[in-house]
């Protein structure tokens, strides 16, 4: 799924996109408040990690801003060690968790997952549908109990699909889910990865809507 990274320290946010990329997300990293309120207008994204204290615009008004647009993205806050007052107006402001800095790279990877998860609506901390079972948490996918090998992009590719089951999705919203900013797309990959999906799942598994994308089959 595609993750806005908000921090302006550059070791840390380098730790923090290698992290992410490690767990197949698509990251978008911006190092100033403005560039993130650009990007959280112009790009559907599943979770925002935004760092409090920035250059040009603070990571608070970045996030009163999207709230008061009625825009629900699950945001997790990085605040400064010791600081409660930060932590306070943060939550206040619509965050939904925060972490506090220093923390360990695998707690927030955590925490996103439950983020998501909830803001989903759901309970289970996998994705399943006709046999297949995603677990976001360790990345395994297995097919009717039996591990399946896929690759970050297939990997991504399906992750979308189970999260979005009820809905249709257009080309042009998988590629935004899969592919962050400046990554080479080429041309027909999402069908070339659904084509890879359903050999591997079968060939009900992604049903195509003919002029509007792809959606899960019907397959039991
Ligand atoms: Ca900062």
């Amino acid at each position: 799924m595609r993750i806005l990274l908000v921090e302006d320290d550059a070791i840390l946010g380098d730790g923090i996109l290698a992290g992410l990329k490690l767990a197949e997300h698509a990251v978008d990293w911006v190092r100033d408040g403005e560039a993130a309120r650009l990007a959280l207008l112009d790009h559907p994204y599943e979770a925002c990690v935004l760092d409090l204290g920035l250059p040009k615009r603070d990571g608070i008004s970045v996030l009163k801003e999207l709230r008061e647009r009625g825009n629900r993205l699950p945001v997790l806050i990085l605040t400064a060690r010791d600081s409660s007052a930060d932590k306070i107006a943060g939550l206040d402001a619509g965050a939904d968790d925060y972490l506090t800095k220093p923390f360990d790279l695998a707690e927030l990877l955590a925490r996103l997952r439950a983020l998501v998860r909830r803001a989903a609506g759901e309970a289970r901390p996998t994705l399943e549908h006709g046999g297949v079972v995603l677990d976001p948490a360790s990345r395994q996918v297995t097919f009717n109990g039996q591990a399946v090998a896929l690759s970050a992009r297939e990997y991504a590719l399906l992750d979308d699909l189970l999260r979005h089951q009820n809905h249709i999705r257009t080309r042009a919203q998988l590629e935004e889910s899969i592919y962050a900013w400046g990554e080479e797309t080429g041309s027909n990959t999402v069908e070339v990865f659904v084509h890879h999906l359903r050999k591997k799942f079968g060939a009900d598994f992604i049903r195509t809507v003919r002029g509007l994308g792809y959606q899960l089959g019907d397959v039991n």
